[in-house]
């Protein structure tokens, strides 16, 4: 019987449910605090980390020897 693990939103701890591989997912009550703002974690699940897109330099759609968002004001065009 395979378990599973659960994170309590509420106090925070982790915990381990085992059922049956059939069973439905479902909530599960914290054993610790009752609190059921559990939520299951993926087992061996490979959370990718959202890269924050790439927003160094260029932005504001200057030309980077003006610190205005436009060139318009510039003058170096
Ligand atoms: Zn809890």
């Amino acid at each position: 019987m395979p378990t599973y693990e659960y994170l309590c939103k509420a106090c925070g701890d982790d915990f381990e449910v085992r059922r049956s591989i059939t069973a439905k997912a479902r909530t599960e009550a914290c054993p610790h605090c009752r609190s059921r703002k559990t939520s299951q974690k993926l087992s061996g699940g490979r959370r990718v980390p959202r890269g924050r897109s790439s927003n160094g330099a260029g932005s504001g759609g200057g030309c980077g020897g003006c610190s205005k968002s436009s060139c318009a004001g510039c003058g170096r065009h």
